[in-house]
């Protein structure tokens, strides 16, 4: 079946026979067992509630997975994918990580005795392998370079080592990580599949029977479950993913094109697929201007949701980076991220060129 029909209909999990077309929201923390020893096959919330098992078996079928679990953010699920490793663990990543997943690494994981080396290029990952590392964690594209990394080639040096790759940027409709040889894939659900700019979420998916029990048993024992609600939200996201996929790309290519075109802008980063576009200008002030003067783009965090948002990572998404570190990865002042909505390209157009021009 077509993603885009996947992203619909969800999976075919039913927990009623009212023929509902929508999943219910099953607002119940807790469930009544039919006898001693017995099980409806849903008990606390905390473990599994029905509207937060659709969305893991319909992310899992969308990313040709087995198993997902959902969490409270993707911070959330990043943290609980910690828990796998022990104090002398090393874990290898994308250099040019998005700044959260970066301050976890640098200042909870490290504490925690794991420790972290960077790289993007395949030849400079399987340099870095050593006999404590454990993992490699890809973010292909990167945030907010939009270096990428090919994830079959990596797979191909990786050993017995985990892969995990956060998959956030361009979403299974765009991108299926465990297709190409990774093991875990990770979501910041708070963006495309959610898409709306209304919910925080994280997504894990494998296809791996005991890396899933484990990272269950992590779920349910540190507790940053999704609610049933924010699921549901989450579910709703999906069903419209391949559409606004398609249009932020579209977007997002003939501003991008626009963009090379300004002399104001000194370089663009677009990998050519998917909605976001990092940019560089002449100047600080442009940049600060660019920010203060859009209008129809708002200037905030976040990204993948219908409304355009321009960030600025030197300030923002990438301040916890240390200056020097920062900057040897191009993330300065003069550089903008924009996420590309779902209004007409036109009027973005026009937003961003009136902005230029108040300088
Ligand atoms: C936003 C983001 C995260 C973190 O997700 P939250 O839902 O904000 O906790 C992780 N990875 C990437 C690539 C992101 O963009």
């Amino acid at each position: 079946m077509d993603i885009s029909t996947i992203c619909v209909h969800g999976c075919d999990k039913r927990y009623d026979t009212t023929g509902a077309v929508s999943v219910p929201i099953f607002s119940s923390s807790t469930f009544a067992h039919p006898g001693v020893g017995q099980s409806t096959g849903f008990d606390y919330s905390r473990s599994l509630n029905p509207t937060c098992e659709y969305l893991e078996h319909t992310i899992a079928a969308l990313e040709s997975g087995s198993h997902g679990i959902v969490f409270s953010s993707g911070m959330a699920a990043i943290s609980a994918l910690m828990e796998l490793f022990s104090p002398g663990d090393h874990i290898v990543a994308s250099d040019d990580l998005y700044g959260g997943s970066y301050r976890l690494f640098s200042h909870i994981s490290q504490k925690n005795g794991v420790t972290f080396s960077y790289a993007n290029a395949p030849e400079d990952i399987e340099k870095l392998i050593t006999p404590a590392t454990k993992a490699i964690f890809l973010e292909t594209p990167t945030n907010p370079m939009m270096r990428t990394t090919d994830i079959a080639q990596i797979a191909k040096i990786k050993r017995n080592l985990l892969l995990i790759v956060d998959n956030t940027f361009l979403t299974p409709y765009l991108q299926r990580p465990l297709e190409l040889g990774a093991d875990i894939v990770l979501h910041s659900g708070t963006k495309y599949l959610g898409g709306h700019n209304d919910t925080l979420a994280g997504l894990l998916v494998t296809s791996d029977s005991a890396l899933n029990e484990k990272l269950r048993f992590i779920a349910k024992t540190t507790g940053a479950c999704l609610s049933p609600f924010d699921s549901f939200l989450i579910i709703r996201g999906i069903k419209t993913l391949a559409v606004r996929m398609e249009r932020q790309q579209e977007s997002a290519r003939i501003i991008a094109k626009w963009l090379g075109e300004q002399s104001e802008v000194a370089a663009v980063h677009y990998p050519g697929l998917g909605g976001m576009i990092s940019f560089s200008v002449k100047s600080e002030q442009v940049a600060v201007k660019i920010l203060e003067s859009v209008k129809v783009i708002k200037y905030a965090e976040s990204l993948g949701g219908t409304e355009s948002l321009i960030t600025y990572p030197t300030l923002q998404t990438h301040a916890d980076i240390p200056e020097n570190e920062r900057l040897a990865r191009g993330i300065d002042a003069k550089l903008l991220r924009l996420s590309v909505g779902l209004e007409d390209a036109k009027d973005l157009i026009d937003d961003l060129r009136g902005a230029m021009r108040e300088i």
